[in-house]
């Protein structure tokens, strides 16, 4: 029986005047679940999924869509450009072509049933291979997914569907409103990008952006960094007002779908983020910051599921300083990040969280930050805590322990380890129940 991911992605147009005053279209975007990837799933649970094929061909509908009609721009052509951002990244094989042609009609509320899932996920259409675009010109497609009016406020929603314990999705689909929302084409162009990002399989990121909002009518969003070229197109909303990608979607999409060239392009950093007693913290915001140019990557800890705190991330070659944080609380449900945001009650916001901003301190814990090299390449393992300090876990038989699939710490270690497990997993459970 397929299983339908992010039924729940949409992305709103703001409600928030202020915004519109400043000049921006605000937009925000949620998803049912997250997680570097969004599903972690597979034979064994631990894989994040992707499409076996990088080459997928979509469908569009053969209607436009009226709000970019009034701007006389052709609205597959708009979309092409939004897909075109993930297409041109030369270290992933991410490949997304729009077919026309095949789907002879206007998919519509009279007809939509026959494409995409029904709003009773009793049938999911996903067997077709049509990858279809839907273009949901008065939104009723969407009201009819999340409720009338929704399409007031929600520009898309895009989802792919896999069958529980696989490592591939079988196809995935998108609905785009036709409403005028009054949001700017760029705007409209990194909405499609981000929902296209989720349809790949990614989630959303926070990088170093700290931001401490605590609703989404805070006038404060999109506010907490420098200039909006901060923030990823898979931030939870849509800040960024270029159209381009951010040097962590680069990296992300590269990791979940890598080119040949990767390893000429990239070193890998990999650990795991622990406490003071080498204990794993789940959930929290890990990434890197090139000293040189200031580019940022991140990652969950333990994005992986595996209850170890392990994270991983591609880094072009050059000198990074690490940090981790936790996870604004705003980003839960919808609009979370990672595998441990599924509401407030879930790991990414239980004690030990929140952490402040934890700077790596190197090998000498002088005070100072420690600067990691990295070439392209190589891959470098680091262990850190929550105090900043390097960590050498060491394994029962003595050896340091750099395998992700050993267990660690000493006997005592082991079995407080084991009893956080099983704490950690009863949270799980009782958590994330839907999501098995
Ligand atoms: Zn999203």
């Amino acid at each position: 029986m397929p299983k339908l991911i992010d039924t729940l992605f949409f992305c709103s147009a703001p409600r928030y005047a202020l915004s519109f005053t400043l000049g921006y279209a605000l937009a925000y975007c949620t998803s049912a679940f997250a997680g570097g990837p969004l599903i972690i799933e597979g034979p064994t649970g631990v894989t994040p999924v992707t499409y076996q094929n990088p080459n997928i061909t979509v469908h569009t509908d053969n209607d436009t869509l009226n709000s970019l009609d009034d701007l006389l721009l052709d609205t597959n052509t708009v979309v092409e450009e939004a897909f075109a951002l993930w297409n041109n990244i030369n270290t992933s094989t991410i490949n997304l072509v729009i077919n026309p042609t095949q789907i002879n009609e206007d998919i519509n509320i009279n007809n939509f049933d026959s494409y995409l899932p029904t709003t009773n996920y009793s049938e999911f259409n996903a067997d077709d291979n049509l990858n279809p675009i839907v273009y949901d010109n008065n939104g009723e497609i969407i009201d009819a997914f999340f409720g009338d009016g929704a399409s007031d406020h929600t520009i898309g929603f895009a989802a792919s569907i896999f069958t529980s314990g696989t490592s591939y999705f079988k196809e995935g689909y998108a609905v785009i409103n036709g409403k005028d929302l009054n949001l700017t084409t760029t705007t409209f162009k990194l909405l499609i990008t981000h929902e296209i990002g989720h349809f790949f399989g990614l989630d959303h990121t926070q990088v170093n952006i700290d931001n401490r909002e605590t609703d989404f009518g805070t006038p404060e969003l999109c506010k907490s960094a420098p200039d909006r070229s901060y923030y990823p197109v898979m931030y939870p909303f849509i800040c960024r007002d270029t159209e381009t990608l951010h040097s962590d979607d680069i990296s992300t999409i590269s990791a979940l779908y890598p080119a040949t060239n990767v390893s000429s392009n990239f070193g890998t950093l990999q650990g795991r983020f622990v406490d003071d007693i080498g204990l794993p913290i789940l959930g929290a915001n890990i990434w890197a910051e090139n000293t040189t140019t200031g580019e940022t990557f991140s990652v969950v800890s333990d994005y992986l599921t595996q209850n170890n705190g392990f994270y991983k991330m591609l880094l072009p070659a050059g000198s990074y300083t690490l940090h981790a944080n936790s996870i604004n609380p705003l980003f839960n449900g919808g609009s979370g990040v990672g595998p441990y945001t599924y509401n407030l009650n879930d790991i990414s916001f239980q004690p030990p969280h929140p952490i402040g901003e934890v700077d790596y301190q190197g090998a000498t814990d002088d005070g100072n930050e420690g600067v990691i090299t990295i070439n392209n390449g190589e891959t470098l393992s680091i262990n850190f805590s929550s105090s900043g300090s390097l960590v050498q876990l060491i394994s029962s038989d003595g050896d340091e322990d750099d395998s992700i699939s050993d267990l660690f710490g000493a006997a005592s270690h082991l079995t407080l380890w084991l009893l956080a497990t099983l704490l950690l997993l009863g949270r799980r459970l009782s958590g994330r129940g839907r999501l098995k």
